[in-house]
């Protein structure tokens, strides 16, 4: 795990049937990371606005 980590973010609180989860020094690292993640694992190219505002409400910080 990375010390400098200080947000975390799990792929199922988005309602996905996925394992996936990720830490991450700051909000933004980790939309970078989700919307990689939705292209690769999910099929989608693109991160919704909507759901990039779920992700920052999902994040939890620690
Ligand atoms: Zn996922």
């Amino acid at each position: 795990m990375d010390e400098r980590a200080r947000v975390r973010f799990e792929c199922r609180s988005l309602g996905n049937a996925c394992e996936w989860a990720l830490a991450a020094r700051t909000t933004e690292d980790v939309l970078e990371r989700v919307r990689d993640h939705m292209r690769c694992a999910h099929a989608q190219p693109e991160l919704p606005a909507d759901l990039a505002r779920q992700v920052r409400a999902s994040v939890r910080s620690g």
